[in-house]
């Protein structure tokens, strides 16, 4: 079936064939790449929460283990003079130990300064208003809280504050023992993380409180995320979905962001980092973009040429086929014009041209093999006549018929020949046949004639006849000429007619053998 197609056919489809592969190639490979670094993204996303949740646990754990040994020192030694200055050299130590601390204080019952590590008794302060210490008046759990962000009245920086419950020996409330955690020590560890221009990572309390957020936004951090997006999506998740928790989320500018959580081991507190993935797309767009084109002018530039070549090939298959076309046209008039150049217009046998080459040839042959040649000469009878009372082209007509019939009636062996000899007369050239071969033809011919029962008033017979005269020679070489052959036939002829028409006669004396 593959034999039904061109090869123009074959051309295109292997042109169209490159440039889809070349373009579906480039758009799986941009595709997979794509693939690729989104998942790469959420790798980094679990990386920087991951990072962070650590970071603020450990962070706080050192801060709380300070406050916890605090707690527990006031308790047991009271708050006398002395204890109080071991408390406050100890509470220093802490302070230049820890980087992320700013200071360590305590207050008593009414939120008044007791003691605290920048060595200043500032009466004029009270605390008794703060969240921290609100919270301690009126919870009496003694595990670890941690606050509300706020800026720090004694250094005017954003504080993170970590407290802890301290309890009379009665086991009512005796005051609170505060860290204050430097936000920008956090800040510097967020700021190491690459997120992108558009991406944020933030640490969020449980209870819905923006904690810290970096790029760090002044107005909100302290204020409350509960009615946000990301905190209710958080909030719903539980157990191990909170650890692998990302999930994609279109934010108020538009942009998808993909949004990573991760909760504190020991705090009720979780990080979160929320990445662009336009922004991590871009490059991938710009490069994409770019090859795309490359692609897309090179597939062009193939196509444009392999167009061209397959029109080439269509140009020359249909030359060649017109070349074809012309050649058999001029081959098939060739063969025309030979075979009109070599017959009879009027009966369709060989003409006189013909005959003589025919002889010519077969004369030569039989003085090869030493065959015999036999030749009959044959005349319709009264033809004169019949044109006189019945016209030319009636005349022109009997000699058709005439034609017609001899031509069915002679022997049809290589070699034979039946030509119009001449006017109304006709010879048949007979190779390799004796003189009764030869006479038996012409005389079915001559019979077969008279019985076509043609009418001729002319002739004493009524109907049209012939007369025909019959020759062998076997020729040899320096001695026969093909003439001669013709002539003893003519004479035979020229006999029958004598002896009355209508008949077939022999030449008499064979012809001369030198
Ligand atoms: P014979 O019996 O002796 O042969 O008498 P004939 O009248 O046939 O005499 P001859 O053979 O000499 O006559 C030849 C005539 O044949 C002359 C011519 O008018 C006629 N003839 C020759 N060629 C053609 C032809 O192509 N068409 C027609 N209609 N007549 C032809
Ligand atoms: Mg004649
Ligand atoms: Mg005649």
């Amino acid at each position: 079936m593959f034999k039904r197609f061109t090869i123009t056919f074959w051309a295109t489809v292997f042109v169209g064939v490159v440039c889809l592969s070349l373009v579906g190639v480039d758009v799986w490979r941009s595709l997979t790449m794509r693939d690729e670094l989104l998942q790469e993204m959420e790798r980094l996303g679990a990386n920087v929460t991951r990072a962070m949740s650590q970071q603020a646990d450990d962070t706080i754990k050192a801060a709380d283990i300070a406050l916890a040994d605090i707690v527990e020192r006031i308790e047991t030694e009271g708050q006398g003079a002395p204890a109080l200055r071991r408390v406050e050299r100890q509470m220093v130590a802490q302070v230049i130990n820890l980087p992320q601390l700013i200071g360590l204080y305590v207050y008593d019952e009414d939120g008044r300064w007791i003691v605290n590590s920048r060595g200043v008794q500032n009466q004029a302060y009270n605390n008794a208003d703060r969240e921290y210490f609100i919270y301690h008046r009126t919870h009496s759990g003694r595990g670890p809280h941690v606050g509300i962000p706020v800026v720090s009245r004694s250094t005017g920086k954003w504080i993170i504050p970590v407290s802890r419950r301290l309890d009379k020996p009665d086991g009512s409330f005796g005051g609170v023992v505060l860290a204050t955690l430097d936000v920008d020590y956090f800040r510097r560890f967020y700021q190491s993380f690459d997120v992108g221009a558009r991406g944020a990572v933030a640490l969020i309390s449980n209870g819905g409180v923006l904690m810290l957020r970096q790029p760090f936004d002044n107005g909100r951090v302290g204020g409350s995320m509960v009615d946000s997006e990301l905190f209710r999506h958080y909030s719903q998740l539980s157990g191990a979905a909170r650890t692998t928790s990302a999930f994609l989320h279109s934010f108020h500018d538009g942009q998808m962001r993909l949004m990573c959580f991760r909760p504190l081991e020991h705090y009720p507190l979780f990080v979160t980092a929320a990445l662009s993935r336009d922004e991590m797309l871009e490059r991938w767009r710009r490069d994409t973009f770019t090859r795309s084109i490359g692609v897309l002018v090179l597939a062009a530039l193939l196509g444009f040429f392999g167009k061209r070549l397959v029109d080439q090939i269509k140009l020359r298959g249909e030359v060649e086929a017109e070349l074809r076309t012309a050649r058999d046209a001029l081959e098939s008039a060739n063969r025309t014009l030979e075979r009109q150049a070599m017959s009879d217009g009027l009966t369709g046998l060989a003409n006189r041209r013909q005959f003589d080459v025919t002889l010519g040839n077969e004369f030569s042959r039989a003085i090869r093999h030493e065959d015999t040649l036999a030749f009959i000469m044959i005349d319709v009878d009264y033809f004169k006549q019949y044109n006189d009372r019945y016209g030319h082209s009636a005349g022109d007509e009997v000699l058709r018929a005439v034609s017609k019939l001899i031509r069915a009636l002679t022997p049809k062996r290589p070699g034979d020949l039946t030509a119009r000899y001449g006017g109304e007369e006709i010879g048949i050239l007979l190779p390799n046949t004796d003189l009764a071969g030869a006479q038996a033809v012409a005389e079915r011919i001559r019979q077969a004639v008279e019985q076509l029962q043609l009418p001729h008033q002319g002739s004493g017979f009524g109907v049209v006849t012939l007369s025909a005269g019959v020759a062998t020679i076997t020729p040899q070489r320096g001695v026969h000429l093909q003439g001669m052959l013709v002539e003893a036939a003519d004479q035979a002829l020229y006999a029958a007619k004598s002896a009355g028409r209508n008949r077939v006669s022999l030449a008499t004396e064979a012809v001369p053998a030198g």
